[in-house]
């Protein structure tokens, strides 16, 4: 097929047994599969049946990009990992993981959209990726190394523009929450693909291109990236970098409550330290290849390790400190996070398991001396450091930690298990993931949301609600002068209504709350997590960042409406080929029923799409809890929605062979687990 831009056009495949690489037209599977997570999914249903575990060699390690890595789409510097992922569990199943910096635009201008590897190698080796070639190369000298070195040894054999995906320690013993980091701080954090790098005996991948990536209309790609320039766009960075400093202007992060740096260093001892010019610490601005936002910051100090603020990796300590608040941020929250890096540890998980661990000490579960960790003293460099050395070396209490906070908890049982529920939301075969919001305010979000709760039930991982449809409540408590995370329902939902009927079609919708504001109104939970899945599909299909990417709430507009038709324009004009909303959102039904099958083949069903009891016993700020009978029925009818079987949660050949996916039903068939009807 003739290509006129986004796609360079060769899929690189990597056989780490036999040594052998070579290439296949990526148009084997795209425009269909756009993509990123949906080029992933289609390969691990061809080539990952069930009975292959993520540690097996059989196991694909997919590294996708979307047609516009490589081009200046605003936040295309990214890509995807894909493949059956160990922390998923007790059941491992397929999973994806979003990854910034600048190895996608990378290995775009090298000539792959994307790398799949399989096998295993008899001895560490990594992989040299350069201008059409690739070489599986010797990897002795860099095993042990932390993720830092490692880098560092690459540079210095290929040159200091070359980007690399990296394993530490924590992926060389397969840890299940290992990361595969690349630079100072962006990773590959969730699913624990760092492991599987390490199954394969992978320490790194390594990549320079020096090619383009052809654009069909560019004209209008700077048109719509200037748009997006305009809307996200944020000032220098300030001694405060929540409060943006123009009185009318507010930046279009998180609904428009989070400034220029929104995701920088915290209040306390080293921002204090960075403002000060004489203290030889300093934070700058930084950021993904070709991002207007550069959402986080670039921090060195003398006596600090250098590396990128950001999200999970920067407040991972803090965050885990969530019992002893007082302690803010300072230089140690910093190291903390910077030897989970270095490690390769996935610093999310960190952020559930540190808590529990104090839940459990607390409730003398357990002990300071069976663990050998200075329990007192969480918060301290002490804890830390012995805590991530025995993890990433499986050492003692360690080598359980490695295999995520819900497995371990599990595996200890009673009430430790139990307590690992506030952190864990989904129960079921196929859970494994923190969920965000879980635990602040007193529940999540501060307030009980039926769509959050369907949304932890539905995906594979943890759902990223923070960043599209939790962004929007935000937005609108903001706008009431309330804070985000305790806002009333009834106060924000005015404000809401055209939001939500922009998005999901009916000023309903943000009526989550009933009106006497006492209890949930869950009649358009199923429609929104349907589009919210499709959204998010999308979204690591072309590929774009999920802190901007769906834009459902503007910050500045009169009715705070956003855009939704930036993605599917930015796809239009790089690739040639005109994608409206409606059809954007028919191939995001497709993908999302072909995860939902490949979950299937593994073995989950509607069982698996449940939380845990402290759900449904909780309640909000209002005094108002989840029912279980609510979400039940929400489920039905987002399974109904879907075309999938109400009974089991499964697709069915008629719904199936609309989508296109003929192969699948045939799939599932064989399997004797096609759904039956909807
Ligand atoms: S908003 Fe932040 S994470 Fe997203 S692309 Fe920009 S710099 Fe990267």
């Amino acid at each position: 097929m003739k290509n006129s831009g986004g796609w360079v056009g060769k899929i690189l495949r990597v056989d780490l047994t036999s040594g052998k690489v070579t290439e296949q037209s990526t148009y084997d599977y795209v425009p269909r599969f756009i993509g990123g997570r949906g080029l992933g999914a289609k390969i691990c249903w061809d080539e990952v049946p069930p009975e292959v575990g993520a540690f097996d060699p059989e196991n694909r390690l997919v590294l996708a990009t979307g047609p516009l890595q490589g081009t200046l789409a605003p936040t295309s510097g990214r890509f995807v990992v894909l493949g059956k992922a160990p922390q998923t569990g007790p059941i491992e199943s397929f999973c994806r993981s979003g990854v910034g910096g600048h190895f996608a635009p990378e290995l775009k201008w090298a000539g792959y959209d994307a790398v799949v590897i399989q096998g295993k190698a008899p001895k560490p080796v990594y992989l040299w990726i350069t201008d059409h070639k690739a070489e599986i190369l010797d990897a002795t000298r860099l095993w042990g190394l932390d993720t830092y070195q490692t880098q560092q040894m690459i540079w210095k054999l290929h040159g200091p523009k070359t980007r690399a995906m990296v394993i530490g320690r924590a992926g060389e013993t397969k840890s299940r929450i290992a990361c595969i980091l690349t630079d100072t701080g962006d990773a590959s954090g969730q699913g624990g693909y760092g492991g599987v790098m390490g199954s394969k005996n992978l320490k790194a991948i390594a990549v320079r291109g020096t090619g383009t990536v052809s654009v069909a209309r560019p004209k209008e790609l700077m048109e719509i990236s200037y748009r997006i320039q305009k809307l996200f766009s944020r000032k220098s960075l300030k001694s405060d970098p929540y409060q943006p400093d123009e009185k009318d202007f507010k930046f279009n992060i998180w609904g428009g409550g989070y400034g220029r740096g929104s995701l920088s260093l915290l209040p306390g001892e080293l921002l204090d330290l960075c403002n000060s010019p004489s203290s030889g610490y300093s934070q700058t601005p930084d950021g993904c290849f070709a991002c207007p936002v550069s959402c986080r910051s670039r921090v060195k100090g003398p006596d600090i390790t250098p590396g990128v603020a950001f999200c999970a990796q920067s407040y991972m300590y803090l965050e885990s400190m969530v019992h002893q608040p007082e302690k803010g941020y300072s230089k140690v929250t910093w190291q903390a996070a910077k030897l989970g890096d270095l490690y390769g540890i996935n610093a999310y998980e960190l952020m559930a398991i540190i808590p529990w661990l104090a839940d459990c000490f607390r409730e003398k579960l357990i002990k300071e001396e069976e663990v050998g960790l200075p329990l007192k003293e969480i918060g301290s460099w002490d804890f830390i450091s012995k805590l991530l050395h025995k993890m990433a070396n499986r050492e003692g209490i360690g080598d359980l930690l490695a295999e995520g906070g819900q497995r371990a908890a599990a595996k200890l049982g009673g009430k430790a298990e139990k307590l690992s529920h506030m952190y864990y939301p989904r129960a079921g075969k196929f859970a494994g993931y923190r969920e965000h919001w879980v635990y602040l305010g007193g529940f999540p979000t501060g307030y009980a949301v039926p769509q959050l709760a369907l949304m932890w039930v539905l995906d594979n991982r943890d759902a990223l609600v923070s960043h599209s449809y939790i962004s929007a409540l935000w937005g609108a408590a903001f706008t009431v002068g309330q804070n985000a995370l305790t806002a009333v329902p009834e106060k924000i939902i005015p404000v809401l209504k055209p939001v939500m009927k922009a998005a999901y079609g009916s000023e309903e919708a943000a009526e989550f709350v009933r009106p006497d504001g006492k209890r949930l109104d869950w009649k358009w939970a199923a429609p929104v997590v349907k589009r919210y899945h499709e959204h998010s599909l999308l979204k690591d299909c072309y590929i774009l960042c999920d802190i901007l990417f769906p834009f459902l709430f503007d910050a500045n507009a009169f009715d705070h409406v956003g855009d939704l038709t930036l993605e599917s324009r930015l796809f239009s004009a790089v690739t040639g080929r005109d994608m409206n909303l409606e059809e954007s959102y028919k191939i995001g039904e497709m993908l999302n029923t072909l995860e939902r099958a490949l979950a299937a083949r593994d073995g989950r069903t509607r069982q698996d799409d449940v939380l845990y009891d402290i759900y449904f016993e909780k309640e909000d700020a209002g005094g108002r809890k989840y029912q279980r009978e609510d979400l039940e029925r929400a489920k039905s009818d987002f399974y109904q929605l879907m075309g999938w079987d109400i009974k089991t949660g499964i697709p069915t050949r008629p719904t199936l062979e609309k989508l296109g996916l003929k192969d699948v039903a045939e799939g599932l068939e064989k399997m004797r687990i096609l759904g039956k009807k909807s």
